[in-house]
């Protein structure tokens, strides 16, 4: 079965000393028995904090993004080794804002995803369509598409060294939310994409999360769908109640 993963993703909120006070309170707080997987997705200079007060514990931390490259002369990028040696489980790739405001492409997430699972980091790879898109009818083509590219020449031996989110671009930070049943159809259709892809066996073990406007208040009902396997959320993981909420409706 697969392990439902809660994941927030703090983008550019807080500073290092909030941050290493909120997780030393999280690990007071959090029940000892959680059904699911919890995992902060930190600004960078976050993560040595997260290492010190997370590291061994029930909670997994990692970055929001990586270079494609391993080292050299790329000023103010962020390396895999550098993740790797603060020991992140897991880092997001491709991220609507990075695809949109940094100009990211699906090959340029794929060369990312390599890096990654080189040095032993699950990817969270995010894919999910424009509002113009969905009302084109067209969200289902797009976001297998952006799939499709953004694992080229990636090399997956096992599900288990894999997330995906779909994110939905007219769902992130706007308070709509796809409605569970949207949710789940997507979520069906990747999973599709899968088993075409690979096979059933990997098809049925990766874990699909949902993101875009997830709170307290409708992540039970989309964590309830049987392909939404948890949840990439912004906002709500902000704030520790919530988060703990989160983790409540899984
Ligand atoms: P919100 O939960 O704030 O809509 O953000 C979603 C997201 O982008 C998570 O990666």
């Amino acid at each position: 079965m697969r392990k439902t993963l809660v994941a927030g993703n703090w983008k550019m909120y807080k500073t290092p000393t909030e941050a290493k006070a909120w997780f030393k309170e999280l690990l007071l707080k959090i029940p000892t028995s959680l059904p699911a997987e919890a995992a902060l997705m930190v600004p960078f200079p976050f993560l040595p904090a997260a290492q010190e007060v997370l590291l061994g514990t029930a909670v997994a931390y990692g970055a929001q993004d990586v270079s494609a490259h391993v080292e050299g002369a790329y000023t103010g990028e962020t390396s895999v080794r550098m993740l790797a040696d603060l020991t992140c489980k897991y880092t997001i790739v491709g991220h609507s804002e990075r695809r949109s405001y940094h100009k990211e492409s699906d090959a340029l997430v794929a060369e990312k995803a390599k890096r990654l699972l080189e040095h032993g980091i699950i990817p969270i790879l995010c894919v999910g369509e424009p509002l113009e898109v969905r009302e084109a009818g067209n969200a289902v083509e797009y976001t297998l598409g952006q799939l499709q590219g953004s694992l080229e020449g990636v090399p997956l031996d096992d599900y288990d060294r894999l997330v995906v989110a779909y994110e939905p671009v007219w769902a992130i930070g706007t308070g709509k939310t796809a409605t569970p049943e949207d949710a789940e159809a997507m979520h069906r259709e990747i999973r599709a994409w899968f088993a075409r892809r690979f096979d059933l066996a990997f098809a049925n073990g990766v874990r699909i999360l949902y993101g875009g406007s997830v709170k307290p208040d409708n992540a039970a009902a989309l964590f309830a769908q049987p392909n939404v396997d948890g949840g990439l959320v912004g906002g709500a993981s902000l704030q520790l109640e919530s988060f703990l909420a989160l983790l409540e409706a899984a």
